[in-house]
Order: C-alpha cells, then structure tokens, then sequence
C-alpha cells in the first residue's frame, strides 16, 4: 500500500463494512489491524461498539493509530480492549501484517465444540494443516493472555478460541480478509460434511504446495475483488 495514513483509514474502514457485511464481524464487535510496513506502528478499530456504533457504518474517522505496546498514537476513540491480541502477533511474527478477531458463527461452533477445522473446501489451504483451539474462554484484553495466544498461533493463518471466536492473519489486509471469509467457508462445508459422513483433509499433494508463512497462497487470483463486489455495496456508505 503506498497511500496516505487517511486514506489507509478509509480503506480499511471500507473492509470492515464488507465483513460485517459478510457476517464474519458479528453483533458491532471485532477488529481489523494493519502494520505500516517498516514501522511500530499499528492502524487499528477503535472500540466503537461502547457508544452503540455499528460496523456497517465504520468510516475513516474510527480507525486509530496504536504502538507495538498498545498504546494510542492518533485517534479520537480508545483502542479495543483486545489490542493484545494484535500487538502480541506483530511482535512475535515479522511476517503478519494484517490481523483480524471476529466471531462468526460457524468457526464459533468448532471452538464450542472443541473440534479442529480441517481444511476441507480445496482453496483452504491457508488452513494447513488445521486451524486449533486456544482452550481459553476469556477475553484477550491483557499482555499474558496476548502472548498466549500469539504462541497458540504458531506460525500459521488462523487459531480458534474456546466459546470465544477466532483470530486471522495475512501479509496484508487483503489476504487477512480472505482468510477470514475462507475459514468461514470452510467451517461451514466441514460441518455440512460432517452430518454427511467423515470430513476429509485436501489431499497432501496440496497441503505440501501450501505456502510458506509470510508467501501468498497459491490461487489463481485473489478472491477479494469477489468479496468487494457481493457485499461492497451493502457496506458502502
Ligand atoms: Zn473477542
């Protein structure tokens, strides 16, 4: 990305729309962060849920700016609670620079039930070799528990939290948010599955193609444009 700090904002506030839009931002809650590349800088959600704000209308002016510690560069808002959560990733992995927490229903129900989400659907393979469960119910609003689920992440895509909801990385915003919407997707498939019979794991002639931590997914194009164009609308102002 080579725009402006503003015009980051107002980009990232536009993804927010489109996941919320696409119900992986539940019930005003979740954030999206961005790491200003060479920097200790972080562009992240405020906690605009507090003053009853939904995030079909985030704009520009919610998003702030917060240190590697957490604490508030720019913005009128404060950080959300969870900054932990994003700020811990950042310092353990130099290859993330894009975090998302959200609560969607159906990786919700895997981290309920304490099953692993497998990836199942054939452009998942972000989601190699599985994507576990953090067995921590609570909220992540403190440097330990930031730390713990940075561990818990290891050096892969995407973790779950027990009864909590789940936590996304990508080299930027725009692989975070497919990630996002692909381990919806593949929550979903996984669970039709399995009232069908037994979920099977992609072959390991694909699992062993998958990217390297920090290398873009092997797809023949990025699904993002797909994601703006079906729920852009909806949450454009
Ligand atoms: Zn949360």
């Amino acid at each position: 990305m080579t725009e402006t700090r503003e015009e980051l904002k107002e980009k990232l506030a536009e993804m927010i729309r489109i996941l919320a839009a696409g119900e992986i931002l539940t019930l005003m809650k979740g954030h999206l962060s961005y790491r200003l590349p060479g920097t200790g800088e972080i562009l992240i959600l405020g906690h605009t849920h507090r003053s009853g704000k939904t995030l079909a209308g985030t704009t520009g002016a919610d998003i702030v700016t917060i240190d590697l510690d957490g604490n508030l560069l720019d913005g009128s808002i404060h950080p959300p609670g969870e900054k932990f959560i994003h700020t811990c990733i950042y310092r353990k992995r130099e290859d993330v620079g894009a975090v998302i927490h959200a609560h969607p229903h159906a990786s919700m129900a895997f981290a309920v039930a304490g099953v692993q989400i497998i990836p199942v659907h054939h452009e998942a393979i972000a989601l190699t070799p599985c994507v576990e469960i953090l067995d921590y119910a609570g909220q992540i609003d403190t440097e330990e528990t930031g730390m713990m689920v940075a561990e818990a992440l290891k050096d892969r895509a995407a973790l779950l939290l027990r009864g909590h909801g789940n936590v996304v990385v990508g080299s930027d915003p725009e692989e975070a948010c497919c990630n996002a919407f692909e381990l919806e997707l593949n929550a979903k498939i996984q669970f039709q599955a399995s009232l069908l019979g037994t979920p099977k794991a992609i072959t390991r002639e694909v699992i062993e193609k998958a990217p390297k931590p920090g290398q873009k997914p092997h797809r023949s194009a990025s699904p993002w444009p797909y994601y703006r164009e079906r729920y852009g609308r909806n949450g454009r102002q």
